[in-house]
């Protein structure tokens, strides 16, 4: 469902509010409070008939159970696809959050599965663990982050998914269940990265690692050498990531690496608003004329300063994203990364598409996850953006054949156009994956529209 609403779905919204056109029945039978929802960048709404927070796991099962329509689990929101819509119940684990505890000798911890990425660094450190990598923002529940295998960058580091070791689970039928490798195997590896159409998870255990900090150092540079030097810098540094520029010759590069230094250089929390300021001036100002726009984005970038970071890894890794936007990202074979990448930026220049928003070009490591867009492949994940107030249709429709080309996958919670056809013959599990599903939940309750697309099921 995008932001658009339907006339029904306006006159329930009216009546809600008690104004005119609901019509005199409406008004008169006082209907209870409607809470519309829309995700971080309002490219999805809806408004579903009821919004829940159980404050505990019973309660989670009860409301389960109880529900007779579609029941759609929220994180917190930050899915760029329709993962969420629902006219159904909306049920948020806000009443679920926090470590339920860790053990520090074995490395491990579990947490509720509402927990914002944001809240774990701190109790993890104080079991002396941490997570072993991160992604770009930290503002994601843990169930939600898992759900759509959410990564980082460093081609040694898989998903969060991977980092899962045992999970619980409330099923359609309102039971709830433990599994792991050991404890229905198959479930558990199903759910490791399950769009959240398998039951709400509740609780998560994690494999983690013992705490370290973290070096992060930024310099832009020329996007053709970066590029030719990428073996060297990949193997050189734990974490690296190249922000290419759109329309000047320029990426944004960054590394993370782990150190024993205990000077803390705090990062400036700030945002991005800042930083991205003058390259949407350029992109305003200069759209038309594509020389003076490169040697201004040019003279911008190689004067942006970049001080280093060093700090506890889970105050390292996170950005704060406070430039709106809509995301497409596809996930290619990590040795067709460079090409692809090249393709992308060639399609933007000769196209003249246009965004100032640099593009997002990482490394994660492949995994054992039948829906993990990293199964059996280490990956290039490359991201192109628009902002929020822009239409993205265009420029994501001439990009994405190139990821086609490339055999990438998409990112489950960002924007594409693939439907369950095209998305079964990337995924060598995907029937084995149906089949669970339809085992635990054969009357869809936790199926949306977006779900029935991309999964091919007609419940
Ligand atoms: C600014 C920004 C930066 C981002 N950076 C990255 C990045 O670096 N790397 C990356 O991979 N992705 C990134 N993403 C995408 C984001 O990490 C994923 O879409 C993630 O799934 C969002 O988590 P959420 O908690 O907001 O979940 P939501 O978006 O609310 O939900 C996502 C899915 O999880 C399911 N779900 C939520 N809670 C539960 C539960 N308790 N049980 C079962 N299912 C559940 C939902 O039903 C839905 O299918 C970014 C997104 C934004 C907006």
């Amino acid at each position: 469902m995008t932001a658009n609403l339907s006339r029904r779905e306006l006159l329930r919204y009216l009546a809600a509010l008690g104004l005119p056109g609901a019509g005199g029945a409406a008004l008169a039978a006082r209907p209870e409070r409607i809470i519309p929802w829309r995700n971080w960048s309002g490219g999805q709404a809806c408004i579903p008939a009821a919004r829940i927070a159980p404050d505990g796991e019973q309660a989670v099962a009860d409301a389960v159970r109880a529900a007779t329509g579609t029941l759609r689990a929220v994180g917190s929101s930050h899915s760029f696809s329709p993962l969420v819509p629902t006219e159904g119940t909306l049920l948020s684990l806000n009443n679920l959050t926090g470590m339920i505890g860790a053990d520090s000798a074995a490395l491990t911890s579990e947490f509720w599965g509402g927990t914002r990425m944001s809240d774990m660094g701190e109790p993890l450190q104080k079991a002396g663990l941490a997570l072993s990598n991160m992604a770009d923002i930290d503002y994601q529940t843990l169930a939600g982050a898992i759900a759509t295998s959410t990564h980082g960058t460093g081609p040694r580091y898989g998903s969060y998914s991977t980092q899962v070791t045992g999970l619980r689970l409330v099923l359609a039928n309102g039971d709830i269940v433990d599994c792991d490798r050991q404890h229905r195997p198959e479930l558990f590896e199903m759910a490791r990265a399950s769009l959240g159409a398998l039951g709400i998870v509740t609780r998560v255990r994690l494999q983690n690692r013992k705490a370290f900090r973290l070096r992060r150092k930024e310099w832009v540079q020329n996007t053709e050498e970066l590029l030719d030097n990428l073996p060297q810098l990949i193997r050189d540094n734990d974490h690296f990531e190249l922000n290419p520029l759109l329309h000047c010759d320029l990426s944004l590069a960054s590394s993370l690496n782990e150190t024993d230094d205990t000077h803390t250089i705090p990062k400036d929390m700030g945002g991005d608003t800042e930083k991205v300021r003058p390259l949407a001036l350029v992109d305003t100002y200069l759209r038309d004329a594509p020389r003076a726009q490169a040697t201004l984005l040019d003279f911008f970038a190689r004067h942006i300063d970049f001080p280093e970071v060093v700090d506890d890894s889970f105050r390292v890794f996170a950005n704060v994203r406070d430039v709106r936007f809509n995301e497409m990202e596809y996930e290619v074979p990590a040795e067709a990364g460079p090409a692809c990448l090249r393709e992308v930026l060639k399609t933007i220049r000769e196209q003249n598409l246009h965004s100032y928003i640099p593009l997002e070009f990482r490394y994660v490591k492949g995994d054992d996850i039948p829906l993990s867009m990293f199964h059996n492949r280490d990956t290039c994940a490359i991201s192109v953006h628009q902002y929020y107030e822009l239409d993205y249709h265009n420029f994501f429709a001439q990009v994405e054949p190139i990821f086609w080309k490339y055999d990438g996958r998409p990112h489950w919670g960002k924007l594409h156009t693939l439907n369950a056809n095209q998305l079964s013959r990337l995924y060598p599990r995907w029937k084995d994956f149906l089949e669970v599903r339809a085992a635990v939940d054969p009357a869809g309750k936790f199926l949306n529209g977006h779900l029935r697309s991309v999964l091919g099921v007609n419940c």
